[in-house]
């Protein structure tokens, strides 16, 4: 398909007629505003943003943006952390008018729509005192993180966001409305749980919940980094044995908080985070050894609940910084691994982490082939992050990043969680998802969008 630069005034009338919600284009008042994405790198002009307030407007503009020859970027949350919700010069397909979210206690569900947010989906179900899993940063879309996978603090307790997907609504590249489940089309619903930005635009999901908090038990125990080998001993041997109720991070950090430690806290410092999603007693009995059996410098575990957790990095991950990030899985957690990781934290030139989540529990007990997902079978996940504001500071930020990843490379497995890629091309989504899975994929993309109108993505090449 080639871009267009502008679509002509008459065919916008037409698209105009048709359309419920706001048709933004470059020059108007709200363009600017209706333009920006989370991550500031991705500054980009589309021709025009069809912001959608229900499927018909989604179906419109998949139709529109085909007859006008126009690229497709789809927004759910506007996170994509390789600013793949938007484009020069093509259509933005804007869901941010389309955020309900219903929820059925007695069966259970919720219906969240497609460009809901997880703060959306979060107070909607803690109303009813359940939850689904999903990521930790409550300005995030549900769309984009569900359809590459979800990891989050439930994961071990009731696996990733896709292991928790009933159904999804799909406006295909044809311009149709289908419903995809395990019982519907189980080869597409395999495919949408970890590569499902290539194959529509998904306008509501349905997902299991469960009977979460509200109150739970959070917080960090914050060392100098220098303890980095200690801390990570105790944190790799509670992964093994801990409870798969509790939620287990370990962060390498530079800035204000170390993520997890205290505000005033300053330097690097590696802390070991945990939400305990039991009661107090519980949570005192099972978190006693994390928390006494080092001297940390800070122990900020409190009784607090599940929404306060699910918003305490809002701030923190603001919209409009710079961003760059590569992730990993890891089978084990070597003491070569831990001194690299602090040294190049060390070295970091500001807002900078290295952070690891554990996997294992739920995410384990799930096939390795069951989704296009790839990684549930390793027990670690690792995510090299770094925020900055001067985009004259680019070139240093991203290449401490691609450092320290290479630092870390050779204790990583294959495959890599497609929402933490940031590079691009068809080596890299083989790489991804591995040669049996990406083939599979292919077979789907050419059976669902053989044109690749849905490419802004980590494309899979029909
Ligand atoms: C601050 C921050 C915190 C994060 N935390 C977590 C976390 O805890 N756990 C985790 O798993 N991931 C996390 N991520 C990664 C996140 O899951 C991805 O960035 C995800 O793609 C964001 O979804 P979105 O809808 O906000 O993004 P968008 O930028 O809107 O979209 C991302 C991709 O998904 C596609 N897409 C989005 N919605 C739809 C839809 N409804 N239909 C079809 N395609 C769609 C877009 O076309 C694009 O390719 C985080 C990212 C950021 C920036």
């Amino acid at each position: 398909m080639q871009v267009a630069e502008t679509p002509r005034a008459d065919a916008i009338a037409r698209l105009r007629d048709q359309f419920h919600g706001q048709i933004v284009l470059p020059g108007d008042v709200d363009y600017d505003r209706a333009r920006v994405v989370w991550n500031a790198i991705a500054d980009r002009r589309p021709a025009i943003i069809a912001r959608c307030t229900a499927v018909n407007d989604v179906i419109s503009a998949v139709r529109f943006a085909r007859e006008q020859r126009l690229m497709i970027a789809v927004r759910g949350g506007g996170h994509s952390v390789a600013g793949f919700s938007t484009c020069d010069g093509g259509m933005v397909i804007d869901l941010s008018g389309m955020r309900s979210v219903q929820v059925d206690p007695a069966r259970r569900t919720a219906r969240v729509a497609g460009g809901a947010l997880l703060e959306q989906l979060d107070q909607a179900t803690q109303e009813y005192g359940l939850a689904c899993p999903v990521g930790v940063v409550g300005h995030t879309g549900v769309g984009g993180l569900t359809l590459g996978g979800g990891m989050g603090r439930l994961e071990r307790k009731h696996g990733y966001t896709i292991d928790n997907l009933l159904s999804v609504e799909l406006v295909t590249a044809g311009g149709a409305v289908r419903r995809v489940s395990g019982e519907d089309d189980p080869e597409l619903f395999w495919g949408l749980r970890g590569a499902g930005a290539n194959f529509g635009v998904a306008t509501a999901f349905e997902f299991g919940l469960h009977p979460i908090g509200p109150a739970v038990t959070s917080g960090a125990v914050v060392f100098p980094i220098g303890r980095a080998r200690d801390a990570a001993a105790l944190y790799r041997d509670f992964a093994r044995s801990g409870p798969d109720h509790v939620h287990l991070g370990l962060n390498f950090a530079t800035g204000p908080a170390g993520r997890g430690g205290p505000h005033e806290m300053r330097g690097a410092t590696v802390a070991i985070t945990a939400t305990h999603f039991g009661d107090q007693k519980d949570a005192e009995r099972d978190l006693v050894r994390l928390r006494s059996e080092l001297e940390p410098l800070a122990d900020t575990f409190a009784r607090t609940t599940y929404l306060a957790v699910q918003s305490q990095s809002d701030d923190e991950m603001a919209w409009g910084k710079r961003f760059y990030m590569k992730g990993a899985f890891l089978d084990e957690l070597a003491d070569t691994f831990v001194d690299r990781a602090a040294d190049h934290v060390s070295r970091a030139l500001g807002e900078c982490s290295i952070g690891l989540w554990a996997q294992g529990g739920a995410t384990a007990t799930v096939a390795e082939d069951a989704m296009a997902f790839t990684g549930r079978g390793a027990a670690f996940w690792v995510g090299v992050e770094a925020f900055w504001l001067d985009p004259a500071r680019d070139r240093e930020h991203v290449d401490w990043g691609r450092a320290a990843m290479a630092a870390l490379k050779p204790f990583t497995r294959a495959g890599q969680y497609v929402n933490d890629v940031v590079e691009q091309g068809e080596d890299v989504v083989r790489g991804i998802y591995g040669e049996a899975k990406y083939e599979r994929l292919r077979a789907l993309k050419r059976a669902h969008d053989p044109e690749n109108v849905f490419r802004l993505n980590q494309n899979i090449r029909p």
